[in-house]
């Protein structure tokens, strides 16, 4: 599995010393553009670098808060209308149960 030494793709004399860290292309030692964060071969591999993270960044946060504020309203809804449903079931059958019915109609009977 040894590899030769990975040649510069602008290059093909130079050693590469590093590897763009957007499209992985062999650089030369004059061909490395070093950038906060790491090492690019052209400004475009870096903004394109920056982007993607911007994205992953944004991915990872905004939905977070989003979701568990929206999990939290929704249960807290869920919560409510079970408890309405309940309620609602339970004081219409009181009301429908026999013994109430029965008493109902023997309260308006001479
Ligand atoms: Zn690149
Ligand atoms: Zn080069």
């Amino acid at each position: 599995m040894a590899q030769a030494p990975s040649r510069c793709i602008n290059h093909p004399e130079r050693t590469a010393i590093a590897r763009c860290k957007q499209c992985h292309k062999p650089l030369c030692e004059k061909c490395v553009k070093k950038m906060p964060g790491g090492v690019y071969c052209s400004d475009e591999c870096y903004q394109r670098m920056g982007s993607f993270q911007d994205r992953v960044k944004k991915l990872d946060e905004a939905p977070k808060a989003k979701l568990s504020l929206g999990k939290i309203i929704s249960r807290v809804v869920i919560a409510i209308v079970i408890v309405a449903v309940l309620y609602y079931v339970f004081v219409s059958q009181q009301v429908r149960s026999g013994s109430d019915l029965v008493n109902l109609i023997k309260s308006f009977l001479p």
